[in-house]
Parts: structure tokens; C-alpha cells; sequence
């Protein structure tokens, strides 16, 4: 891998300063109520970037308050629609003009390259925010045809205080999509980041103050999951939780929201992707797209193409071109051009792919390349590649979350749908085909809530995502969440 010995230099000097390390509630940085801090870290060495005011679930209960009161008294929901638009647009325009810092927090607190963060991933959180922005003023009801003399209509009027809970693998396009629908309905909202990526949404959610957003309606709070997390799924006062994270996180918020105040819950959970490669496909453009459906942001995504089904009559060669193109995958200092793979998120995360890595030997499967930490500091994994991999071997079935690619092989359509079927999980599914039939045939037939059809993580500020399954309930995103954080009231007059 290319970069491994630049990996031994001090890392680069992100530009940027760590500004806010406190709660954000009420409209203002706030230390916890304990005092207690802790540490956020660098991925590329373990050290400490900074010290983060740790939530617990008195600070979660002044957090719900200030959302409370900013929505039953506060200017947000009454404000005009045209006037709440125009706040997005301002934060949106904000965000953009702050670009490299939001980028540099990023990276410095998640590891994914800066020119990810920088080029692509910022940018979307500004297109989102202004495609919600969009849906502001043109939220309504309907009139709707009653038997008799009634004159009915409904009236789509937002959920209230929304708790929201987001992970660490795209901090700040999660809050985006969280905060985006949730905002532009006209609700207040607490937000439980990631206790490994606490900075960068402290950052983006002072920028919505200066852009004018009323104090109390955007509220974070850093700490952990069984903690803060847990208080919020299970407030009393909280009218709507949205979670992104694993699946077995996402089973326990939901319990902590039925026991408490019954608070509807949207999910997005884990994945295991099928990525489908076809008998008619070309070997080099699919081992391109298959090499990143699995290995972008460190293989660190929920939809991640971590089964690569291969038609037999090809596997040979793709997987010889699939290890070529691993080897030369560009690993190192994410803040350096032309990185395309930083460390992982955190010691927990490394030792879990290592520890897949060391199942997946010893059940038989073929170690292509790779397999082991990348330098000797930091969560630098090697791009790593098995072959031979069986549907039964943890591999193949559980959520790696990893630079770790799997390739099965597969022999006709019926078969590769039955087994990409065959998993709890249903978020996405890549198919690589030049066949319009078979295409048509494997978009229908798979049980997931995108299929990518010869390309794969392409996202879209206006496309509904999300997962059958044990991969989540609900769709973030496009016009679908705005349902995530709007009533529906019908009024009939005679
Ligand atoms: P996680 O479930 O451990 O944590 C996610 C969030 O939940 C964090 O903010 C965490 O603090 C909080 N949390 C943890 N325990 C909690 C509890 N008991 N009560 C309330 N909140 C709690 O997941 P993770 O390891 O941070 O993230 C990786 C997982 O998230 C992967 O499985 C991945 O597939 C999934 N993910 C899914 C999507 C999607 O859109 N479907 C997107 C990103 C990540």
C-alpha cells in the first residue's frame, strides 16, 4: 500500500481550531451540569484532539426543556414558513462558507480523507439543508371528499420536540439529514451526537444561530450512548425519536420509546449489501465500483457492498483484478492529497475487523491480501481481500464495518437472488449488468430499500434511504422524512 512508511511522519497539523466543546442548549454553550468531560480522539494516533462536556440525562432534561419551550412558546412553529425557508437558506450559505472547517473537524475527529470531507460531503449538507429549505412553504394538507354536508380538510402541523441520535461514520451529513426535515417542518430538536465525533456538529449548529434560528430550537448534546442516548429514547417529553446506528442499538431505543411515552421511532440500522456481479459484466468497471462500494470511508458505511457475488464464469479474473486494484489503494495521513483511505473510527472498531479478519481465515476463506494494522499507530487497517468466502461464514453474515472485502461466487440469477435475499438485513444492493432483463429482474426481486444498478453510493438530497427488515424502519431523505415529523390533524366542519 502505498503510503505505509508516511505513515510513521507526524501527522499533518489540521487547520482549524477546536472552538466549542460544550453542550449546546438553549442557545448557548453550556458546560454538563457533573463538570465531566471526556476525551475526543484522533484517529491517525490515538491522542487527544479535545476534551467534550459529557451529557448525562440531567443535562438531556435541560435540553428538552429549552426544545420544549422554543416550541410552545417560543417564534419557530409560528414563524411563517417563508421566514423559517430563509433561515435554512442563511445556515445553508453559512455552512458553505465555512466549508474547510467543517471539513477539517471531520476529518480530524473521524479520519476519512479531507478532500471526502472538503469535495463531496460538506457540499451535501449544504444542498441538503437547501433542498429542505425548499420544502419549507410548500408543506400542506388536503381537502378530501366526506359523505354529507362536511367540509373536511386536514392539517399537516409539525410533531413537536424531536430526539435524535446519530453515529460517527458521516457526523455531519447525519445531522443533515436529521436536522434538515425535522427544521424545515417547524420542530425543536435535541441531537445526541456520536461520543467518537462530537465536534463538527457543535460547529454546523452555531452557524444555524448566527443565521438567525431562535434560541431552543436546535439543541446538542455530546455524550454516550447508555447515558444521554438512553435518556433521550426514553423522555417523557420527547414527541419523536430518529436513530441511526446498529441494529442492536436500534432495538434498544425502541424498547426505551414504547416503555416511556410511546414516541414513534424511525430507523436506520446495519446492512450486509449484496453486490452483484453478473455473467455479462466488464471485469474492470465492476471490480472498480465493487472495490468502492466496499472500501469507501474506510468500509465504514451502513450500505457498504460487503457481499460481492460474482458469476462464475468471471471470478477468476475479477478476483486476481479485485486484490490488484486493494494493493494499490492509496492508504495514509487523511489530511494529505490523494488519500483515499484514512485510519478507522476508534481502538474498538480495529480490534472488531481484525478480529472478522482472523474468522475469516480460520473458516477456510481465501486471505487475498492484506490482513493486518498499517503502520504502528493510529486504526490504519490494510486494504484487505478475501476469496472462496461461504455464504454461512461470519464473514459473509455479519456487518464488518471495514476495509474487508468478501467474494462469493455464484452460478445463475435464481440462485444469487435467494442467497443475497438470505440475511436479516435489507438496506441496498448494488448489480453490475449490461442487461436490461436481468437488471429488471434483480431491482425487483432483492429486498432492500436501494438498489444501485452499475453504480453504487450515489446519494441524493431528494432520494429516499433506508432499510427492509432488521435494517431500519422508515426513509430519510427526499420528500418521505418530512411524514418522519409531521401530525396529520383532521378538521371536519359542517
Ligand atoms: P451504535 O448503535 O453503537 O451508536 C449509534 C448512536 O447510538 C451513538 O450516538 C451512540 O452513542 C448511541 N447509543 C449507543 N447505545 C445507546 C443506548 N443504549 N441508548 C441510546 N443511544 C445509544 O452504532 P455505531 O457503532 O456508533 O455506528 C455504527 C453502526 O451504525 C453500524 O452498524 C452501521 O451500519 C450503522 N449505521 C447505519 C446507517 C444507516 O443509515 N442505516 C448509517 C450509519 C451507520
Amino acid at each position: 500500500y502505498s503510503t505505509a512508511t508516511a505513515l510513521e511522519e507526524e501527522p499533518i497539523k489540521p487547520a482549524v481550531q477546536v472552538e466549542h466543546t460544550q453542550l449546546l442548549i438553549g442557545g448557548k454553550f453550556v458546560d454538563a451540569l457533573s463538570g465531566k468531560t471526556f476525551p475526543t480522539l484522533d484517529p491517525r494516533t490515538g491522542e487527544v484532539i479535545a476534551h467534550v462536556a459529557e451529557g448525562h440525562s440531567e443535562d438531556v432534561d435541560r435540553a428538552v426543556a429549552a426544545a420544549r419551550k422554543a416550541f410552545d412558546q417560543g417564534p419557530w412553529p409560528k414563524m411563517t414558513a417563508y421566514e423559517r425557508q430563509r433561515i435554512l437558506l442563511r445556515a445553508a450559505d453559512l455552512l458553505e462558507k465555512h466549508n474547510d472547517e467543517l471539513a477539517a473537524l471531520e476529518t480530524w475527529d473521524n479520519g476519512k480523507p479531507y478532500e471526502q470531507s472538503a469535495q463531496i460531503e460538506i457540499p451535501m449538507l449544504v444542498r441538503l439543508f437547501r433542498y429542505y429549505a425548499g420544502w419549507a412553504d410548500k408543506i400542506h394538507g388536503m381537502t378530501v371528499p366526506a359523505d354529507g354536508q362536511y367540509h373536511v380538510q386536514t392539517l399537516h402541523e409539525p410533531i413537536g420536540v424531536a430526539g435524535q441520535i446519530i453515529p460517527w461514520n458521516f457526523p455531519l451529513l447525519m445531522f443533515a439529514w436529521k436536522v434538515g426535515p425535522a427544521l424545515a417542518c417547524g420542530n425543536t430538536i435535541v441531537l445526541k451526537t456520536a461520543e467518537q465525533t462530537p465536534l463538527s456538529a457543535l460547529y454546523a449548529a452555531k452557524l444555524f444561530h448566527e443565521a438567525g434560528l431562535p434560541e431552543g430550537v436546535l439543541n446538542v448534546v455530546s455524550g454516550f450512548g447508555p447515558t444521554a442516548g438512553a435518556a433521550l429514547a426514553s423522555h417523557m417529553d420527547v414527541d419523536k425519536l430518529a436513530f441511526t446506528g446498529s441494529t442492536d442499538t436500534g432495538k434498544v431505543v425502541l424498547e426505551l420509546a414504547a416503555r416511556s411515552n410511546l414516541k414513534p421511532v424511525t430507523l436506520e440500522l446495519g446492512g450486509k449489501s449484496p453486490f452483484i456481479v453478473c455473467e455479462d459484466a466488464d471485469v474492470d468497471q465492476a471490480v472498480e465500483l465493487a472495490h468502492f462500494a466496499l472500501f469507501f470511508n474506510q468500509g465504514q458505511c451502513c450500505c457498504a457492498g460487503s457481499r460481492t457475488y460474482v458469476h462464475e464464469h468471471v471470478y477468476d479474473e475479477f478476483v486476481e483484478k479485485a486484490k490488484a486494484r486493494a494493493l494499490k489503494r492509496i492508504v495514509g495521513d487523511p489530511f494529505k492529497s490523494g488519500i483515499e483511505q484514512g485510519p478507522q473510527i476508534d481502538s474498538e472498531q480495529f480490534e472488531k475487523i481484525l478480529k472478522y479478519i482472523r474468522s475469516g481465515v480460520q473458516s477456510g476463506a481465501t486471505l487475498e491480501t492484506g490482513g493486518d494494522r498499517l503502520g504502528s499507530k493510529g486504526f490504519y487497517v490494510q486494504p484487505t481481500v478475501f476469496s472462496n468466502v461461504e455464504d454461512g461464514m461470519l464473514i459473509a453474515k455479519e456487518e464488518i464495518f471495514g476495509p474487508v472485502q468478501s467474494i462469493l461466487k455464484f452460478k445463475d440469477l435464481d440462485e444469487v437472488i435467494e442467497r443475497a435475499n438470505n440475511t436479516r438485513y435489507g438496506l441496498a444492493a448494488g448489480v453490475f449488468t449490461k442487461n436490461i432483463d436481468t437488471a429488471n429482474t434483480l431491482t425487483r426481486a432483492l429486498r432492500v430499500g436501494t438498489v444501485w444498478v452499475n453504480c453504487f453510493d450515489t446519494f441524493d438530497a431528494a432520494i429516499p434511504f433506508g432499510g427492509y427488515k432488521m435494517s431500519g424502519q422508515g426513509r430519510e431523505k427526499g420528500e418521505y422524512s418530512l411524514k418522519n415529523y409531521l401530525q396529520v390533524k383532521a378538521v371536519r366542519y359542517v
